[in-house]
C-alpha cells in the first residue's frame, strides 16, 4: 500500500470509491444492488490479490539478479580483481545519481570541513557525522544535545572547557579529568584501607 504507483492498485482504490458513491445512492437496497456490490467488492479485492503476487514476483525476481550480480562480481574480482574494483565504483556512482534522496542523505552524512576558529583561523578538520563542527568546537552548536563542556576546574580555578561525549555521569569530565578523579578516588580508598589496616592490629 506504499508508494507503488502502477495502475492495478489506483483502478482497485477507484472501483471502493464507486461502491461508496453507490451506497450513498441507492437509500432502497434491493437484492441485485446487494449482489452488484459483493461482485465489485469480489472485483476489488481480485484486483488487489492480483496486484500483491505481482509485487512479490517483482521482489523475488530483484533479489534473484542480486544474487547473480553478486556472484558474477564475486568470480570477476577472483579473476581481474582491479577491473571489478572499478566497476563496483562505476555501479554505485550510478545507483547515487539515480536515486536523488539517498545522494542527498549521502551529502548530509558526508563529512565536510569543521565551521569553528580557532585564534582567529579557520578549523581544518573534518566536521563529525551530521554536524558542521569537528569535536574540538562542537560545543559552538548551541542545538546540540550529546557533548557537554568538562565540569572540572584547574588548579587556577579556570573552567576545564573540553568537550566531552558521556551521557552516563551527571558531572563528565574530559579523559584528563577522569584519570586524575580516578587517581584521586584510588588514593583516598588505599588510603582509607591503609587506615584500617593500621587500625585493626589496635
Ligand atoms: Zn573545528
Ligand atoms: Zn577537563
Amino acid at each position: 500500500e506504499d508508494s507503488e504507483q502502477t495502475s492495478p492498485y489506483q483502478v482497485a482504490w477507484s472501483v471502493r470509491e464507486t461502491l461508496g458513491y453507490e451506497r450513498h445512492e441507492s437509500d432502497d437496497d434491493n437484492a441485485d444492488d446487494r449482489s452488484s456490490r459483493v461482485t465489485r467488492l469480489c472485483t476489488y479485492f481480485q484486483q488487489k490479490y492480483k496486484h500483491l503476487c505481482r509485487l512479490e514476483r517483482a521482489e523475488s525476481r530483484q533479489k534473484k539478479c542480486r544474487h547473480t550480480l553478486r556472484k558474477a562480481l564475486l568470480q570477476a574480482a577472483s579473476r581481474e580483481p582491479e577491473r571489478a574494483g572499478q566497476l563496483i565504483q562505476e555501479l554505485r556512482r550510478a545507483t547515487c545519481a539515480r536515486t536523488s534522496t539517498s545522494q542527498a542523505r549521502q551529502r548530509d552524512a558526508e563529512p565536510t570541513t569543521c565551521s569553528g576558529t580557532s585564534k582567529g583561523e579557520q578549523c581544518t578538520n573534518k566536521a563529525l557525522p551530521y554536524t558542521r563542527h569537528c569535536f574540538q568546537h562542537i560545543l559552538s552548536n548551541r542545538s546540540q544535545q550529546l557533548f557537554s563542556s568538562c565540569t572540572a576546574k584547574f588548579a587556577d580555578g579556570q573552567q576545564c572547557s573540553v568537550p566531552v561525549f558521556d551521557i552516563t555521569h551527571q558531572t563528565p569530565l574530559c579523559e584528563e579529568h577522569a584519570k586524575k578523579m580516578d587517581n584521586f578516588l584510588r588514593g583516598d580508598s588505599s588510603r582509607k584501607v591503609q587506615h584500617q589496616q593500621q587500625r585493626k592490629p589496635r
